[in-house]
């Protein structure tokens, strides 16, 4: 071949290739002696007083044999194959603790004799404390620390299978679920101003915390609402005793910002029902705490309700949900559109489309208040294919009214249900050549945590509608269990940030380097960045200097109708 052709030569250049590749390689003859080893390889194992390599052979180097590396090696001897990269996590008195990640292959002649084996280290450190920091917002209010949502159904999930063994070895295994909203918080965050409001919360979530039993949990969900996650108990009576004495703490007031709080509650209390496990059951127990709690607010607000079967029927949600199914043959589904800028150009380069209910008494509603229960009715189906005709029926219109080859998508969300449904393909190529809409203009946000709910299914569901020509987006990255590693396995093209991520940076470094190096590695997958709630110059400047492509937020523009989208496009 060529390489032998041109001789010593290329065997030069080959050999310094290796020798400065920033990978960390050796090169060792099959029973492991160093044939080559290069400077980012020293550099990997000079720390401390290790010197390396300082021995002729990687079995007698104390490091590497203590890593486990010979059983690799000799697999390497055996199969003709490249082993799959192995981690190892490695701690010496000297240096802190590293992952690394080793790649082993071996180098055959044509009969197949083993020549040499090749050993390449990365130092991965970096980015598993990336990994681990994300499951950690993942699973973690920013604001009070509190676990959150996904870690409370987590817990909720091992509670269920615990109090179920418990039955069955005939020990106390009541479990129940306190779900708890502040009363008129809006009213005092409008008036006092977040900042104050967030305060208030902290203050809530202390003093809450502070009596609660050991393995007791207690989250935040978000904006006033908690639960509470009580074990062990002997009946209902001990729950609602846990709620009137959460009540009593709370009528204390606080002191925020220089006034004195007080702050009342409402508390939906849901007791399981033994021997029933499994994730189905713990949603429908929040279901039924949610409830209940609103039945406490009904009756008055500063009391609990226990949940009885007789409140699931009887709430207003179905009224609502009888509106829902007329809503979209009377026409008061709207799509709202937030522009997405091009931070390097300050353009508008595409917009996001995000669907609102003109409900005739209660007037816009968004979609925090029907989409759940439009996913659990399985409404969704239509309402998501009512939202995806419109949006693309409206991308082709702003496309008529902009410069032909000007960029413009049009970003669409897809809830998990919508995802699992058999002709999710179909419907959506369907839509496409029925508004005559280019698949390149079409974006479709999926969150993560849907996409691996599907398990192996996704990749090929995914694959399937980028066979269509669309543009696929990962959704809310930074709240799910977002994980780099199937970020790499999911053939999507943009990372949208989640606006909790962006909130994290103010003021701390540690979530700004987070961000930084989630953007980075986004880019270096091949992927786009665009980040969600976008509010103040200051979060701006930092994410262009992070090198973010495209934002959305309140800073430029909140979600608007098709009017003033319009207005600002061709302005
Ligand atoms: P999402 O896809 O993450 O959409 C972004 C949400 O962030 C929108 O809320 C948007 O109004 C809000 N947002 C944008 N900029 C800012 C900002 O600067 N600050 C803050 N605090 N928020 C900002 P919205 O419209 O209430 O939608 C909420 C969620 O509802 C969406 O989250 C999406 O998951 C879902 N959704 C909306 N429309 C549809 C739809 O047509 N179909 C489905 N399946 N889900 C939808
Ligand atoms: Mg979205
Ligand atoms: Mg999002």
């Amino acid at each position: 071949m060529g390489i032998e052709k041109r001789g010593s030569s290329t065997e030069l250049h080959l050999r310094t290739t290796i020798e400065q590749s920033p990978l960390a390689t050796a090169i060792l003859d099959p029973d492991g002696r160093y044939l080559l080893v290069n400077a980012a390889w020293n550099a990997l194992w000079s720390r401390g007083e290790y010197g390396f390599p300082e021995s002729s052979s990687v079995f007698e180097n104390e490091r590497l044999r203590a890593m486990g590396l010979a059983p690799y090696i000799e697999e390497c001897r055996q199969n003709a194959a490249v082993t799959t990269p192995i981690l190892f996590c490695e701690a010496t008195p000297e240096t802190r603790a590293r992952w690394l990640q080793a790649f082993i292959y071996p180098v055959r002649d044509e009969t197949g004799t083993l020549l040499q084996v090749g050993l390449v280290f990365e130092d991965f450190t970096d980015r598993k404390a990336l990994e681990d920091e994300l499951a950690h917002q993942a699973f973690h209010d920013s604001l009070t620390g509190l676990p959150n949502r996904a870690l409370f159904l987590d817990r909720l999930g091992q509670g269920l299978s615990r109090a179920k063994r418990q039955a069955e070895r005939g020990e106390a295994c009541g479990l129940a679920l306190l779900y708890m909203d502040l009363d008129d918080f809006k009213r005092f965050n409008d008036s006092l101003g977040h900042a104050v409001g967030d305060q208030l919360l902290v203050g809530v979530a202390e003093r809450v915390a502070s009596r609660l039993r050991l393995g007791d949990t207690f989250a935040r969900f978000g904006g006033d609402e908690f639960a509470m996650l009580l074990e062990g108990l002997e009946d209902v009576v001990q729950a609602a005793g846990v709620a009137a004495r959460i009540k009593q703490d709370l009528s204390a007031p606080f002191q925020v910002d220089g006034h004195g709080a007080v702050v009342t509650t409402s508390i939906g209390v849901v007791v399981a029902a033994p021997g029933e496990t499994g994730e189905y059951y713990a949603e429908e127990l929040m279901r039924r705490a949610d409830i209940a709690m609103y039945r406490s607010k009904r009756q008055g607000k500063n009391r609990h309700e226990i949940f009885s079967f007789g409140m699931n029927h009887s709430l207003e949600r179905l009224g609502l949900e009888e509106d829902l199914r007329r809503a979209i043959e009377r026409g008061e589904l709207r799509v709202y559109y937030q522009p997405q800028i091009m931070m390097s150009t300050g353009e508008t380069v595409g917009f996001e489309a995000l669907v609102r209910w003109e409900h005739p008494e209660r007037g816009l509603l968004a979609p925090s208040e029907f989409i759940s229960l439009a996913e659990e009715t399985g409404m969704i189906i239509a309402l998501g294919q009512w939202v995806l005709a419109e949006a693309c029926r409206q991308v082709r219109i702003f496309r008529e009214q902009i410069p032909h080859e000007a960029p413009l998508r049009m970003s669409v969300n897809l809830s998990a249900r919508q995802f699992r449904y058999p002709e999710l393909v179909e419907e959506v190529a369907a839509i496409l050549s029925e508004t005559g809409t280019e698949p390149r203009d079409v974006v479709l946000e999926i969150t993560e945590s849907v996409m691996m709910e599907k398990g192996p299914d996704a990749r090929g569901i995914l694959r399937a509608l980028k066979g269509l020509g669309l543009t696929l987006a990962m959704d809310d990255f930074g709240t799910g269990y977002s994980s780099i590693t199937t970020l790499k396995s999911l053939p999507v093209d943009i990372l949208k940030l989640d606006r909790s991520m962006v909130e994290g940076m103010d003021g701390d470094p540690q979530n700004r380097a987070l961000v930084s190096a989630t953007i980075g590695f986004a880019h270096a997958l091949g992927l786009d960045v665009v980040v969600e709630g976008v509010e103040t110059a200051g979060e701006l400047d930092a994410l262009r200097s992070m090198g973010c492509d495209i934002a959305q937020g309140y800073y430029w523009y909140r979600p608007c109708s098709t009017e003033k989208a319009t207005e600002l496009l061709v302005s």
